[in-house]
């Protein structure tokens, strides 16, 4: 199939903030966007050509929307695979349905990562009180039950730290449908953003090193700091991810570090990823740009750094003692902020992000943190 060129219109379903800079990036290299998702004047529709505000399984409105656009991608991976179907055969839509189905399930997907010979922890699929009850015989404590879908910062997930507390977990996550994992003792979590064109041509943006606050990203930093072997292993990982999965477009590898050195798939984001957002700023090609150019059939860009970054995430909590002090932050050299457009600053919701470039990753670590210490002059 011919590439998709500038001056055609992509579509998005899903408009928060991975949409929101897609379309930045999109717009950049003269194409046109529409997003397509329930919500209106979100961030990605306060800069995308057209905004679509209808619920995914309205079937006839997405099917509307596939014959506006020549392409469609996804910044959201759980639209149903009914949604995915009424796009119908004549829009190119990248990555697949297929890859989606795969990924929006965890169970699928712990599938198809040990079937591919990929690393993960020990796991047990929970269907009923007594599946888990035999998963944790297996998996054994301590271990966290995940709920098979719609999960996301560390939402639909607890620990179990005994077996007698199975029951009280069952009830949390909803009696659904569920994986059961052991708790990987961690020496670090890193992450690798891949990208796969049509022809199979896989780049990546090497290993990104992430730390979380209450499950929830809270500082990346690249490259990793971790060993050679630990690099290459992640690298290669993703690689084979990427392929086994026949992904077109950008898929991340979440991964643990133990401490010996060995890696640890979590999950895959078949889409860009917020540990991946300092591509913007330290890349020649941005997680965005490639997403843009995978999806419409073109090479992908140099991945190449400009030298070493560090992102911070913004999270509603910041504002809790009114507007952040932006001019502060952004006094410390070499920041820059990115900020989603969100009107409503609650706890946990990602509003933005701080990014900063340094000669060293320690250096751009402490500047972002910095920077976004500075947003609460005291
Ligand atoms: P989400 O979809 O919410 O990102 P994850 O499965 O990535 O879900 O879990 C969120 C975070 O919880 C991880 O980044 C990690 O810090 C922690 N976590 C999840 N699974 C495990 C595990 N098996 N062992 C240790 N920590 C885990
Ligand atoms: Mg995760």
């Amino acid at each position: 199939m011919a590439a998709i060129l500038p001056g055609a219109t992509i579509g998005v379903l899903g408009s928060g903030q991975l949409g929101r800079m897609f379309a930045i990036a999109a717009r950049r290299l003269g194409y046109r966007v529409h997003t397509f998702s329930p919500d209106q004047d979100s961030p990605t529709g306060q800069v995308a050509d057209h905004e679509v505000t209808a619920p995914y399984d309205d079937l006839e409105a997405v099917a509307a929307f596939a014959r506006g656009v020549s392409a469609v991608t996804f910044e959201f991976e759980n639209v149903p695979s009914t949604t995915v179907a009424a796009l119908g055969g004549a829009v190119v839509v990248r990555p697949s349905g297929q890859v989606l189905h795969v990924t929006q399930h965890r169970v699928r997907e712990k599938q198809f990562l040990s079937g591919a010979g990929l690393p993960v922890a020990r796991f047990a699929v929970v269907t009923d009180a007594a599946s888990l009850a035999e998963g944790l015989a297996t998996v054994g404590v301590p271990a966290i039950l995940k709920t098979a879908t719609f999960g996301y910062d560390g939402k639909g997930q607890v620990r179990i730290d005994r077996p007698g507390h199975a029951g009280a977990a069952w009830a949390t996550i909803g009696q659904q449908p569920a994986v059961l994992e052991k708790v990987v003792d961690f020496a670090c979590e890193v992450s690798v953003v891949g990208a796969r064109s049509v022809d199979g041509d896989v780049q990546h943006y090497g290993v990104i090193e992430n730390t979380h606050r209450r499950h929830i990203l809270d500082v990346s930093v690249s490259p990793a700091r971790v060993s050679a072997a630990t690099t290459e292993q992640a690298v290669e990982i993703a690689r084979a991810a990427c392929t086994a999965l026949d992904v077109v477009g950008v898929l991340c590898v979440e991964m643990f570090v133990t401490h010996d050195g060995a890696v640890i798939v979590n999950e895959l984001a078949p889409r860009p990823h917020n540990s991946g957002h300092l591509t913007i700023d330290a890349h020649v090609t941005s997680q965005f740009e490639q997403q843009l150019r995978a999806v419409c059939g073109l090479p992908l860009g140099s991945t190449a750094a400009r030298g070493p970054a560090a992102m911070a995430n913004l999270l509603g909590d910041e504002w809790a003692d009114g507007e952040p002090d932006w001019a502060a932050a952004l006094a410390v050299p070499s920041v820059s902020l990115h900020l989603y457009g969100k009107s409503t600053p609650r706890a946990g919701r990602k509003m933005g992000h701080l990014t900063a470039t340094a000669p060293t990753a320690d250096e751009a670590e402490r500047l972002v943190r910095a920077a976004r210490a500075a947003l609460h002059p005291r």
